[in-house]
């Protein structure tokens, strides 16, 4: 792979909105290939046609539920045909309920953990077998949180959070296991970025207004002062995914304005 990694391609999940969205039109601006995968297919093939549009030499947008063990091995058999291979995957898919512990309900729980953490390691799996039997060398970047790190308080975040400590975890052990084939496994965490995910209002104007409301707090809290575009964590991503992160393995790459950097603390 050539450090700006044009003409090799990539695999990423949850392309169809937001972060995901965003990577693969980095990936396409930088003359890699694309396979965009997401649960939801119009916005898959939306997202392949702006990468196309945008001078990918070839996206493709396929349906897959990462949560499924077979929809994810179909979906690598797609990009596979499509584009010949990939060289990296960007394991991105991700959702959040949040709701009071005490009245979380079980399939909440569970739903939550099979698209974060099971979805994770489904998605990562694939990619590795693939890999492994290639003996060819690769790079994945998971989408983590700071959820992951540190807790929010009052927003029914735990089922989020304990999906997202997951994730880390898991790509800190991968990337050990990994290591000696050349594949190396990283996080990216993005703090609170622009992206549908933010607001969870029903119509409109509720939306408008929460979000109005997030903009309000970041511009108070964050240290940078607002919100992370989801061009700025795509950024990270394809750093991460390329040669010029040779020797980054098992790492988190925090963008989040400064978020983890701040204690809640101002002595
Ligand atoms: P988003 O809602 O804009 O996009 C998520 C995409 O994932 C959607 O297109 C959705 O259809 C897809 N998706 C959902 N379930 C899926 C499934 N089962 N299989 C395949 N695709 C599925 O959200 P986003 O903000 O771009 O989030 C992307 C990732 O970034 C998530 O893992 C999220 O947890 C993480 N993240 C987001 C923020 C933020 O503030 N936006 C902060 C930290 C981490």
């Amino acid at each position: 792979m050539s450090p700006l990694m044009s003409g090799s391609t990539v695999l990423v999940t949850g392309a169809g909105s937001g972060i995901g969205r965003a990577v693969v039109l980095a990936c396409a601006g930088r003359g890699m290939s694309v396979a965009a995968l997401d649960v939801d297919a119009a916005r898959a093939a939306s997202a392949a046609d702006e990468a196309n549009a945008a001078g990918s030499p070839r996206a493709v947008g396929i349906a897959c539920d990462v949560s499924v063990e077979a929809s994810v091995r179909e979906g690598y058999d797609q990009a596979v045909t499509a584009l010949g291979g990939f060289d990296g995957v960007c394991a991105n898919a991700g959702i959040e309920i949040n709701a009071p512990l005490h009245e979380f309900g079980l399939d909440q729980w569970r739903r939550v953990l099979e698209v974060n953490l099971v979805g994770m390691f489904l998605t990562c799996r694939e990619a590795l077998r693939r890999l492994v039997e290639a003996g060819s060398p690769g790079s994945i970047v998971c989408t983590s949180s700071p959820s992951a790190f540190v807790g929010f308080a009052g927003g029914g975040n735990s089922a989020y959070a304990a999906s997202k400590g997951g994730v880390s975890a898991f790509v800190r052990s991968a990337a050990l296991d990994y290591a000696p084939y050349g594949i190396r496994v990283n996080a990216v965490v993005p703090g609170a970025t622009d992206t549908p995910m933010l607001v969870t209002g029903r119509d409109e104007a509720a939306r408008a207004d929460q979000l109005a409301h997030i903009r309000s707090v970041a511009s108070s809290q964050i240290p940078l002062g607002r919100l992370g575009r989801p061009e700025e964590i795509a950024a990270a991503v394809v750093w991460l995914l390329s040669s010029d992160a040779s020797y980054v393995t098992g790492s988190h790459l925090v963008c989040d304005g400064g978020l983890l950097a701040k204690s809640a603390n101002d002595f």
